[in-house]
Order: C-alpha cells, then sequence, then structure tokens
C-alpha cells in the first residue's frame, strides 16, 4: 500500500465473527464505504456461540443502562429484522415471524416490560389461554422474530463482502498485535474480552438445549424465570434449557437433557413423541451491562480509539443490531477526533 493510501484511508477492524461482530462490521462497512474494515475472529459460523441460540427477539432489562438506550438497541435490532422478515431474504437469511406465550408462576411487577411497544399484537393473556398452564397464573401473547444465526450469520457475511468487508481468520492474544495495521479496533469478542481486554466483569451463563423434530408444534411457550422454553423454528424445535452462571462446561450433560425433556413435556405433552436430533451447548457472554463504549488505549507509544461492543447475555440475537448502530456511531465520532491528514 501507498504512502498516500494508508493516510487518507482508515483502517478499522471489527474483532469477533458472532452475531455481535458480524452485525457491527455490516453496519460500519455500509455506512462507511471509504473506510476499509477487516473482521478479524477465531471462530466462525458454524462454531460462535451465537450459531446454537434459539435467535428469540425478547429482552431482559439491564439495571445500570438507561432505558431509553435500552428501548432504542431493541426497536432498532426488531425494526431491521422485520424488514428481512418480510423480504424475499427471510428464508436464506433465516429470520421469521413467531408467535407465542410468556407465562409467569406469580403475577409479575411490571405487567407491560418495555419492549411489549415493538413486538407485533402485545396483549395480556386470557384465563381462557392461561387454563393449559395450571401452575401459571399469568402471561403475554405477542408476535416476534426468530433469528437463525446459523443462516444469518452467513448471510450477513455476504452482505459485508459485498459491502467491500475483509474476513482474516485469526486469534488474538492483545489488541497490541493490531496498533500497527488498523486505525480503530472495534472490539466485539464476546466472552473472548475477559482475556482479550482484561475485564473482569464479564462471566459465562451456561445454556443447554435441544433440537428435536416436531413439526406439528408452531406457537411458542417460554417460562418468565427464561430456564425452560420452546421455540418453533424453520428445521426443527428448540427446547430448553439452562442458566448457569460461572460454569464452563461445553460439554453436553445427561442430567439436564433429561431436565429439559421433562419441563418442556410437562408444558407441552406432545413433546414426548419427539425425536432428539442434536443436543448443543453454549456460554452466554454476560456482564452486568454490556459494554457499548469507547476508550483511548495506548499501544506501542500511540493513542488508538477502541469501540466495545460486547457482553449481551442472553440477549445478543436481539440487541446486536441495535448496539452495532451505537457502534458505528461511536466510530463516527472516533473518525472526527483523528488529526485531520487520517482523515476521509
Ligand atoms: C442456549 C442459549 C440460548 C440463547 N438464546 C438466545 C435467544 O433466544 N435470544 C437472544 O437474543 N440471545 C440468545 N442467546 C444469547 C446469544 O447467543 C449471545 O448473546 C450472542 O451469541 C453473543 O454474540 P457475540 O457476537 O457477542 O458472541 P459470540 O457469538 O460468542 O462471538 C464472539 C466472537 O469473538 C471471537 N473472539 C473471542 N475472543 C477472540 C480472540 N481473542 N481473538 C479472536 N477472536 C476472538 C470468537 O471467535 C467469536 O467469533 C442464547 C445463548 C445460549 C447459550
Amino acid at each position: 500500500m501507498s504512502v498516500s493510501s494508508t493516510m487518507q484511508t482508515v483502517k478499522v477492524v471489527v474483532i469477533g465473527a458472532g452475531v455481535v461482530g458480524f452485525s457491527t462490521a455490516v453496519c460500519i462497512a455500509e455506512a462507511l464505504p471509504s473506510c476499509s474494515v477487516t473482521l478479524m475472529a477465531d471462530k466462525f459460523s458454524p462454531d460462535t456461540t451465537s450459531d446454537g441460540a434459539a435467535g428469540i427477539l425478547f429482552a431482559a432489562q439491564f439495571p445500570d443502562v438507561p432505558l431509553e438506550r435500552q428501548r432504542r438497541w431493541f426497536r432498532d435490532s426488531f425494526d431491521h429484522l422485520l424488514a428481512v422478515a418480510e423480504s424475499k431474504h427471510s428464508p436464506e437469511a433465516g429470520v421469521l415471524l413467531t408467535s407465542g406465550w410468556q407465562i409467569f408462576k406469580e403475577v409479575p411487577h411490571e405487567k407491560r416490560p418495555f419492549w411489549s411497544e415493538f413486538v407485533l399484537g402485545f396483549r395480556l393473556m386470557t384465563d381462557r389461554e392461561l387454563k393449559r398452564f395450571p401452575d401459571h397464573k399469568f402471561g403475554h401473547a405477542f408476535t416476534t422474530i426468530k433469528c437463525e444465526c446459523s443462516s444469518y450469520l452467513p448471510w450477513l457475511e455476504k452482505r459485508f463482502r459485498k459491502a467491500g468487508g475483509l474476513v482474516e481468520k485469526k486469534k488474538l492474544n492483545s489488541l497490541r498485535e493490531l496498533s500497527k495495521s488498523f486505525d480503530i479496533i472495534a472490539n466485539c469478542a464476546g466472552l473472548g474480552s475477559k482475556t482479550l481486554v482484561g475485564d473482569p466483569q464479564v462471566y459465562p451463563v451456561r445454556g443447554q438445549v435441544l433440537k428435536v423434530r416436531a413439526p406439528w408444534l408452531q406457537h411458542f411457550i417460554r417460562v418468565a424465570d427464561g430456564k425452560t422454553y420452546i421455540y418453533p423454528g424453520m428445521h426443527s424445535v428448540t427446547i430448553g434449557g439452562t442458566r448457569q452462571a460461572d460454569d464452563w462446561r461445553l460439554e453436553v450433560d445427561g442430567g439436564d437433557t433429561q431436565s429439559i425433556l421433562e419441563r418442556c413435556s410437562q408444558l407441552e405433552p406432545s413433546l414426548k413423541e419427539a425425536e432428539v436430533v442434536g443436543e448443543w451447548v453454549g456460554l452466554r457472554p454476560s456482564r452486568r451491562n454490556p459494554r457499548v463504549e469507547k476508550e483511548m488505549v495506548q499501544m506501542n507509544g500511540r493513542s488508538v480509539p477502541v469501540v466495545h461492543n460486547y457482553g449481551h447475555g442472553g440477549c445478543g440475537v436481539t440487541l446486536a443490531w441495535g448496539t452495532a448502530l451505537d457502534a458505528l456511531g461511536l466510530v463516527r465520532q472516533c473518525l472526527h477526533q483523528m488529526p485531520p491528514k487520517a482523515k476521509l
């Protein structure tokens, strides 16, 4: 590369090939066509955490992120994926509308969650609907989106490459390895951020799910504690699950399999007839709040802007596009703060 082109083209690297990394990379590459954007990761689809997620758009509330910001993350993601679900790209991208129920053992303090105005047709369940679940007193009925990342990630990668993005497979031991070749670093390494940027707040929440063949099931059922759910998808039904904090085991646990089958069959007895076609374990990249912010990091004698976007826990598919748009805004700020010679 000539000296003049290095001065003019700002080089951005996005670390991570999960749903957060690819969403961030696509947003940057499409919005800033004169930047050169490289996505770098050691694992790609089908080997990321994102690949096995049920991919239901549904959010928990984070304690310290302003609610307005969380609403925007949810709304931006939902609107983006709704447009995909309603387009000819839906089957290839693995994005579809899905309707169902979330049920509660006790009436919750807040009857309408903050995301209720963004999903479609949100209402409280009727007594007649609740009769099916004698242990549960209250419920939400709504239509949301299921985003199957084993299709969505390859689709995003295609979109990224079409926008001029470059892809490199590499394990990084330190951000310093990037400081000579790139001007801006976007860190979307999920759980990897624990060691890559030394963040002690990041921890795994282990989740085990089964894939079953039950094509007669069309409606999702989710128990509000997030531990038991039945999510029909394009090719199989995902049933789960577990939420085991600080548990790093990636092996399938036979006891968990048994417990999932029992709990889900209690909710939906016809599942006793379903054939199990797969089992999967993933580690949710959890944190008290997702980290979506920029910092200047001293590396090899210069100050390099790093935009962080990680720690989405059990909501990464739900919030990926929304937080990617925030990350894009932060990259734009970095561009404006760069010395004039390096600007576009
Ligand atoms: C059982 C289960 C069910 C779930 N269901 C849902 C759901 O229904 N809805 C929902 O919204 N979310 C769900 N989730 C959560 C969701 O899967 C995660 O929030 C999401 O996948 C996080 O995406 P990510 O891109 O941050 O991380 P990942 O998908 O883990 O990607 C991280 C990337 O960073 C790379 N990386 C890390 N460290 C390094 C390094 N040092 N060098 C190079 N590359 C590195 C990895 O190789 C990988 O490419 C579920 C999770 C589990 C486990």
